[in-house]
């Protein structure tokens, strides 16, 4: 395959979106201050850049000086340059990428609280990109999330501004998913996750799994998907390298891959549908503690539904430049069918048992699976910031739907997700749901009374 032919494929799901790849003429410059390089902050922060910048541009060079990686990351006391250019390079083998100091004409993207007239900045859970300094206090806890946050709402900046200058602030934090930074010390790595099960591996599932594991590899994955790996896929994927597009890899391989050698020891996968895993269909009751439920085909939400799932997140991208989180705790009066119904010409009857509403399409699956890259990250960071949560005193914080629009200036809005009269849910009986969670990690949660009504 060609270079045009690779880039055709590339970029086939942005062009779809409605947007235009990036100049590649227009050398992109990731630099950080010195300080907030050697800070597990600031390597989240230039790890994810990298990533993510070089999936949305050809020309990217790191102007950072090289460090080993920190003892908290994954592939700790490697080069932290040499990890980042890998897997630019492993995303898009025709692009370039390499290291340079930054010179006049480059955009530059830089990390840190200062060191620049502009900064994306994140300490804690919380995230600044605008003029520098950044106003963010300092968090002494290690997270990361806020960090990933400020390189998508700069990434997102760079795309939608075409390189323009960052002259607005803005400022939120990812632990109420407020546009007001929180003094929160919380580290999600004092207790393990247990054990999460992601449905649906594409861009958004897999951008879960790389975040969680950027965090913590203290739980145990479980991967169901059927879909192998193509080109189209790798833009919006923090994980997939055309290396796997070439050999048509397994989404499951691919994840199981990285988190194994990111240092989850527990990883297991089913390359199949949902409705046809035994890891979903037989596992056992209370044994699922967090289900990231990220696939949308095979009508894979009244499978789940009718399946009594644990606690249950997932984040939907969107045709206005949204990413939207959802919740789902067993009890509350919403499920996901409530916000995703099925067609209602096919619309199943509770007595269904012929699995004839296994290849019923939802009104989900019908959207173009069309999303620009930070979209996906972004709704990935959100489902893994929310898992990365689950043990802090007092969760939840945010209503149970949290939409980031990234259209204009940022936006976060938290609204509850209201009941659909008629949909499935009704007939579900709750104790024998509640009985099904029984065990699991997180069942403190069942039937709470939700925030944000
Ligand atoms: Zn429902």
């Amino acid at each position: 395959m060609d270079q045009q032919q690779f880039y055709d494929r590339l970029n086939d799901r942005m062009l779809r979106y409605g947007a235009s790849p990036l100049d590649q003429t227009q050398v992109v410059a990731i630099t950080a201050s010195p300080d907030y390089l050697a800070s597990y902050d600031g390597q989240v922060a230039t790890l994810v850049a990298s990533n993510l910048l070089g999936r949305l541009s050809p020309s990217v060079q790191v102007g950072f000086p090289d460090i080993p990686i920190h003892p908290r990351l994954p592939w700790a006391g490697r080069s932290l340059v040499e990890h980042a250019l890998d897997g630019m390079r492993a995303a898009d083998p025709f692009g370039s990428y390499g290291t340079r100091q930054v010179t006049a004409g480059d955009f530059r993207f830089h990390l840190g609280p200062d060191g620049h007239n502009t900064v994306i900045h994140g300490s804690g859970w919380n995230a600044y990109i605008g003029p520098g300094p950044s106003p963010l206090s300092p968090i002494e806890s290690d997270v990361g999330i806020g960090a990933a946050l400020a390189v998508v709402l700069g990434a997102a900046h760079l795309f939608r501004t075409r390189f323009g200058a960052m002259t607005e602030s803005f400022a939120c934090n990812a632990w109420d998913w407020t546009d007001v930074p929180k003094r929160v010390e919380f580290s999600p790595v004092e207790v393990s996750l247990g054990h999460v099960m992601t449905a649906g591996l594409g861009s958004v599932g897999s951008a879960a799994n790389y975040f969680l594991a950027l965090a913590t590899r203290d739980f145990r994955a479980s991967l169901i998907d059927h879909d192998g790996i193509g080109i189209h896929n790798i833009t919006r994927s923090p994980i997939f390298t055309d290396a796997h597009a070439k050999v048509d890899m397994a989404k499951v391989d691919a994840v199981a891959a990285f988190l194994r050698r990111a240092g989850v020891e527990d990883v297991a996968v089913d390359a199949v549908a949902l409705h046809e895993s035994a890891l979903w269909s037989l596992r056992e009751a209370g044994s699922t503690d967090i289900l990231i439920s990220a696939a949308n085909e095979f009508n894979v939400r009244y499978h789940i539904e009718m399946g009594f799932p644990p606690i249950q997140f997932y984040a939907t991208t969107g045709r206005n430049w949204q990413a939207t989180l959802m919740r789902h705790v067993p009890g509350a009066k919403a499920c996901s069918l409530c916000v995703f119904p099925p067609d209602e010409k096919y619309a199943p009857t509770t007595c269904a048992t012929d699995g004839s509403t296994a290849s019923q399409t939802t009104v989900e699956e019908k959207r173009t699976d069309a999303a620009l890259p930070f979209l996906s990250f972004a709704a990935g960071l959100m489902t893994a910031a929310e898992v990365l949560k689950l043990n802090a005193p007092g969760y939840p914080f945010s209503a149970e739907r949290v939409m980031l629009g990234l259209k204009g200036q940022p936006l976060l809005i938290g609204t509850p997700i209201p009941h659909r009269t008629g949909c499935l849910c009704e007939g579900r009986d709750k104790s024998v749901h509640i009985a099904a969670v029984a065990g699991s990690r997180y069942v403190v949660f069942v039937g709470q009374a939700e925030v944000g009504r």
